[in-house]
């Protein structure tokens, strides 16, 4: 039987789990990538004569890379080297505000406990207890099977389920969850920017948020080379396995023909033919017909208030002093209400921004490198890239409000080269359609979870891989999006093929 011929269009983490996958399967597989490299929104970009990653740096999950190199004759172990992390992340509110979490509960109990009281270190164990019952409900049908409709997620927790889905409070606000374990305001705001992890707001995100806490405990690890090193792993398994990656290919169009997809147009008007087709550029990108009007409708159209968030990211390098930053660091604004509201009522950045900084050279255990060290600083923005892109003044502002936030909190930053600024409109322009959405469609309440598409479309022949498709947030969630997609690939060919079996048996005995 001739080899089905597959594209993938996009080398996101989604893109190229779905292509491993589908070679390592023996598809004939072509990944086409607009970009000079793998990865997507894992990526470094080069700040004085070094590379800083500047997009994720939180890697947790790994059980889903694990299962991906496993499925295809491999060894993450052997490929990419991982370290655990003991400290989770430092949080400072102001210089002598300071809260270290970690991977044991225990040791995170007993730093909440110095910090606010024993009151809050009890709330905090109950609050895990918790977030592990949510994480246990939702495992299965929510992240391993990505459902993201509300009957196929009741059908599979089956009836005795339903109780425990109940429990976890799926039509109550992240925020008000929260208060049912912590009355000081920072651990609220701590706990709270789980919502952000998928790029909502804690005030709007459902409680089954909470699940990202027990998905840290379960484990963080630092990975050498930083995740732009784990994309490239895996586009390497991926060529190994016999996938071909095409870079600077852009695709313009799906192309149809009876009723399905046949292939795709690039930007130079070459025409790749395909049985089937992974599409790991947004979801959006699809909607607002940026690959043609017979594929639109498997897309999502977002209004900018139905995306989720954006960021403004600064890549530097600099020497820091006054402050011990740890491998993930995030200093607090004083208001996260209104921090909120500025960036998704007034759709503009908030004056006091909450920052993230990762300070990439340090180990997992914080250590601090000699001299100058590499560092990705981040703030939310609304996605609002395309329509309202931030004017220079809007940028210096947003450079002096992180500034003024850290130093805050002691933190002194000499840079010693320029940085690097992303912003909503530098990443729409690196992932079309979004906005510069860095999550695709907001979680705002359990219902939005249903609104996303899912691995099969309507138009046969072509699937959908990635963070915009899979309803949880990160680099796990689109990989598992890829393997989801695959699988949803694997299940039709043999379908089709037994089904053809039938026919021809058919055939056989009427004659
Ligand atoms: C600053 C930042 C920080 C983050 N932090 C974390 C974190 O700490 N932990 C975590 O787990 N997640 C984090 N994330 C989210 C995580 O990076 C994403 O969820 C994940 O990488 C998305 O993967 P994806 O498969 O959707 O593909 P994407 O990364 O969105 O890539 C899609 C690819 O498709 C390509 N493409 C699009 N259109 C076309 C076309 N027409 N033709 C050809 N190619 C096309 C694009 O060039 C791109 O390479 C962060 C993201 C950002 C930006």
């Amino acid at each position: 039987m001739a080899q089905e011929r597959v594209v993938v269009i996009g080398a996101g983490i989604g893109g190229l789990a779905a292509a491993l996958r589908l070679a390592h399967a023996g598809f004939d597989t072509t990944v086409l990538e607009r970009a000079s490299r793998p990865g997507g929104k894992m990526r470094a970009v080069p700040v004085g004569d070094r590379a800083v990653e500047a997009g994720p740096t939180l890697f947790t999950m790994r059980w889903v890379f694990e299962e991906l190199f496993a499925d295809c004759g491999a060894q993450l172990a052997e490929r990419v080297s991982l370290a655990p992390a003991h400290l989770l992340a430092r949080h400072a509110w102001s210089r002598d505000e300071r809260l270290d979490l970690f991977a044991d509960i225990e040791a995170s109990a007993e730093a909440i406990a110095t910090f606010a009281g024993s009151r809050e270190a009890d709330g905090y164990r109950r609050f895990c207890a918790r977030s592990a019952e949510v994480y246990r409900t939702l495992e299965g049908p929510f992240i391993r099977e990505g459902r993201t409709g509300p009957a196929g997620l009741a059908q599979r927790v089956g009836l005795s389920g339903l109780g425990d889905l109940w429990r976890i409070q799926p039509f109550t606000t992240l925020w008000s969850a929260l208060g049912a374990y912590f009355r000081d305001p920072r651990l609220l705001q701590l706990f709270g920017r789980y919502a952000t992890y998928c790029g909502a707001s804690p005030f709007t995100a459902p409680a089954t948020l909470m699940l990202v806490a027990h998905v840290e405990q379960a484990g963080v690890w630092t990975v050498a080379g930083g995740l732009s090193g784990l994309a490239r792993a895996v586009a390497d398994l991926a060529a190994e396995r016999g996938a071909m990656l095409r870079y600077g290919a852009e695709v313009e169009r799906i192309l149809t023909g009876g009723g399905r997809v046949i292939g795709v147009r690039l930007t130079d008007g070459t025409v790749v033919a395909a049985d089937r087709v992974v599409c790991n550029a947004d979801c959006a990108a699809l909607g607002a017909g940026l690959l043609g009007t017979e594929a639109s409708a498997a897309g999502e159209h977002l209004a900018p208030g139905e995306r989720s968030l954006s960021a403004v990211t600064i890549c530097a390098e600099a020497v820091a002093t006054g402050f011990p930053l740890a491998h993930h660091t995030v200093f607090f604004s004083r208001d996260y209400r209104s921090e909120f509201d500025a960036l998704l009522r007034a759709r503009r950045l908030p004056d006091d921004p909450t920052v993230y900084i990762c300070a990439q050279d340090r180990d997992a255990a914080g250590a601090a490198p000699q001299g100058s060290e590499r560092l990705l600083m981040l703030v939310n923005a609304p996605a609002d890239g395309r329509e309202k892109p931030l004017t220079p003044s809007e940028t210096e502002t947003c450079e002096r409000n992180l500034i003024r936030r850290v130093q805050a909190c002691g933190l002194a930053l000499d840079f010693t080269s320029s940085a690097v600024m992303t912003t909503p409109r530098d990443f729409d322009a690196l992932f079309p359609g979004t906005g510069g959405a860095l999550y695709g469609r907001a979680a705002q309440g359990w219902a939005t979870t249903f609104k996303r598409a899912g691995a099969r479309t309507a138009l046969p022949g072509l699937y959908l891989a990635g963070g915009s498709i899979h309803p949880g947030p990160g680099v796990p969630m689109a990989a598992q999006s890829g393997r989801l997609a695959a699988a949803a690939i694997l299940d039709d060919r043999d379908s089709t093929a037994r089904s053809r079996v039938v026919a021809t048996r058919g055939g056989t005995s009427m004659r």
